[in-house]
């Protein structure tokens, strides 16, 4: 960021780009420099456009970063950052933000997309003492679930109210959170998605007896 608090973006290029399920892509290119698990880039495709802002969904230990994200029919950005091929022009700022992943025994909760920044934690190594509660439609909105499963283990909680599988919760994350009983009171809960999901989490948390300072939300707005 600059002295006027505008984003500075430098130019770089696509190294890959995969649609993971229909409409979800992700994105990779080069990195620049460290983050913390948990933050973000904003990307734009010419550097006098307002940029828009991606959590990184890459560890960091990795070579490359990646975002991941859903396009957004109408939105300005997403439906030309889906067309890019291999090479393309992009760019990208620094990595920035204070959603930090923790060593410690952290609830994450996520809806959709808002599953990036925990991938991020999770291929960084902080996954392994973690609880996640993962909102989805259908099997495929289960972004990374196999590498998910293979760290947490039955500490990943899939909870879908449209798709009946087992294994899954069968019904919205914001039930499953209202009427499980294991809900510990003394850990943080990491909170990732749109304004709508960080509200009525945060109600049901409260209304639970989490306290307001272990609720830690990131908002894509
Ligand atoms: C901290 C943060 C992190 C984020 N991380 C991610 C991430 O990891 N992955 C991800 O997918 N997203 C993320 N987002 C959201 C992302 O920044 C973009 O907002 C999103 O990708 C949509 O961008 P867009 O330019 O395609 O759509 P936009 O042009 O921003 O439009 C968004 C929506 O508004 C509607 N809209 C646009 N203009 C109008 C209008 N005039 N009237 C009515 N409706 C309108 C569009 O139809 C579209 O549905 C994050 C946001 C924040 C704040």
């Amino acid at each position: 960021m600059n002295k006027t608090g505008k984003i500075l973006l430098t130019k770089t290029y696509v190294k890959n780009i995969q649609e993971i399920a229909p409409e979800i892509f992700t994105l990779s290119f080069p990195r620049t420099g460290d983050f913390r698990p948990g933050q973000m880039l904003a990307v734009a495709l010419n550097i006098d456009e307002a940029p828009r802002l991606y959590s990184i969904a890459s560890g960091n230990k990795e070579k490359d970063y990646r975002i991941l994200f859903n396009i957004q029919s109408e939105g300005f950005l997403t439906p030309r950052l889906s067309d890019l091929k291999v090479g393309n022009r992009l760019f990208v700022s620094k990595p920035f933000g204070s959603f930090y992943g923790t060593n410690k025994a952290d609830y994450w909760i996520a809806a959709g997309t808002g599953i990036a920044p925990f991938i991020s934690m999770m291929e960084s190594g902080l996954g392994d003492n973690k609880t996640l509660i993962h909102g989805g439609r259908a099997l495929e909105s289960f972004y990374f679930a196999d590498k998910f499963k293979s760290v947490l283990n039955n500490n990943y909680i899939q909870c879908s109210s449209i798709t009946k599988a087992e294994g899954i919760y069968s019904g919205r994350l914001t039930e499953y959170l209202n009427i499980t009983e294991n809900l510990a009171l003394d850990r943080n809960y990491y909170i990732c998605g749109s304004s709508q999901l960080i509200i009525d989490v945060r109600d049901i948390l409260i209304r639970r007896g989490v306290p307001y300072n272990q609720i830690i939300a990131e908002i894509y707005f």
